[in-house]
């Protein structure tokens, strides 16, 4: 689960690491408040006005400005908020933001340079450990820095056995060019975000830019942080972080009926118990010429009201053109499935596309003669051949 800025670093602070400082606002009138009180807590006019959206590449975007007095704080909000904020990680749609982050300037000019860095924490699955990347060439594009001078980014390896130690903190910190003050505070950053990292049991938290401040303080300016989804039954406080508005409607309807399901572009909409046969029915979609418009697993119980709701949620996409139903029934029975199917058509209605029944397994034939006699617009098979066969016939209709 992705959630905010402002949230990864409230998490962030409460281990202990240094962040920019920030209040969310959600209108124009809250970021004068905000940025009223930042003055007062921290002493300088200037502030950064951040648009929250769970995509990065804000600032290229236009929706990170700094504001220097009250008056640039409302034109910057006025314009931010509300805006429908493209970066290179929206999509042409972009998001439209609905909140800002009016943030401590921390780019303030002092006895030093300030100094941009990169820095994350991430599973690397292949190694089945956790790992920092870091790199000196933070605040821009990491993945031209990777793609461009990948000896800039190294990477330091967690051994589960004792976390990370000492002195893999020291070489991060060293590796850095970091040294004096600014280095101790960098070991200390460090140390608190793997703490932060593991506690959390999150996947991926990625700070860029880490900053040196002009007077040799370390800080996160910005935090992308992931949290594994599986785990946030440990964490009810940060699972209520989530912000659905963020999320696609339709994946979060499907969660909500503990459907695995995830939306794609194509006009088959299909119906599977199992994450595999998932798979390979999205493979026979395309070989018939079809393109999937959904991955959808509905687990091991696909009974009359977890089919209902997978109807429902594919019925919502307007390309759906056709509904493939392959269910292989081990545990559960085919002529459940059959009846389910049958259940749920004559709940929903009218369903205006033609569905292809595939079921396989256990009392096969008796859930294609339940489906045959339903006098329904349902065409059964038993075979995935004769199921792709019959997508492309209904297609070409
Ligand atoms: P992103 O573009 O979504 O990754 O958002 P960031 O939080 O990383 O901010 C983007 C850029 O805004 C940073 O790389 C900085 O260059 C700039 N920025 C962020 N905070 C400040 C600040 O306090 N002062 C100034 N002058 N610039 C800032
Ligand atoms: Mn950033």
């Amino acid at each position: 689960m992705n959630i905010h800025e402002y949230q990864g670093k409230a998490i962030l602070k409460s281990f202990g690491v240094r962040v920019q400082e920030g209040i969310v606002a959600d209108s124009v009138e809250q970021a004068v408040e905000a940025a009223k009180k930042m003055k007062e807590d921290y002493g300088s006019d200037w502030v950064v006005i951040k648009a929250q959206i769970h995509a990065g590449g804000r600032g290229k975007g236009g929706g990170v400005k700094l504001a220097k007095n009250l008056e640039e704080v409302k034109e910057r909000a006025t314009n931010i908020l509300g805006m429908q904020l493209i970066t290179p990680q929206t999509g042409p749609e972009g998001k439209l933001v609905s909140k800002v982050l009016v943030a401590q300037d921390v780019y303030y000019p002092g006895e030093s340079e300030t100094k941009e860095f990169y820095i994350s924490v991430l599973l690397d699955r292949a190694k089945g450990r956790n790992i920092i990347m870091y790199s000196t060439e933070g605040g821009m594009d990491i993945e031209e820095v990777a793609h461009s001078t990948p000896e800039r980014i190294h990477k330091e390896e967690i051994d589960p056995k004792v976390g990370l130690q000492g002195f893999q903190a020291r070489k991060i910190a060293f590796n850095l060019g970091l040294s004096g003050d600014a280095f101790k505070d960098m070991v200390k950053f460090i140390t608190a975000l793997y703490k932060a990292y593991d506690a959390t049991d999150s996947s991926q938290f990625e700070i860029n830019p880490v900053l040196k401040t002009s007077d040799n303080k370390i800080l996160a300016v910005d935090a992308k942080v992931n949290l594994d989804d599986n785990a946030l039954f440990r964490h009810p406080d940060y699972a209520a972080m989530r912000d659905v508005a963020e999320e696609d409607p339709m994946e979060v309807e499907a969660s909500k009926s503990n459907l695995n399901f995830v939306k794609l572009d194509g006009n088959v909409g299909c119906m599977v118990n199992g994450a595999g046969l998932a798979m390979a029915t999205m493979d026979i979609i395309k070989i018939a010429g079809g393109e999937p418009a959904n991955f959808l697993d509905v687990g091991g119980t696909a009974n009359a009201e977890t089919v209902k709701a997978a109807f429902n949620i594919i019925l919502k996409d307007p390309n759906v053109k056709a509904i493939l139903i392959n269910i292989f029934g081990g545990i559960v029975r085919c002529d459940r499935v059959a009846q389910g199917v049958i259940d749920a058509y004559h709940e929903i209605g009218n369903i205006p596309v033609p569905i292809i029944v595939r079921l396989q397994g256990t009392n096969a034939v008796e859930a294609k003669k339940l489906i045959d006699d339903s006098g329904l617009k349902v065409y059964s098979a038993i075979l995935l051949k004769e199921a792709a066969e019959r997508v492309k016939e209904v297609l070409a209709l």
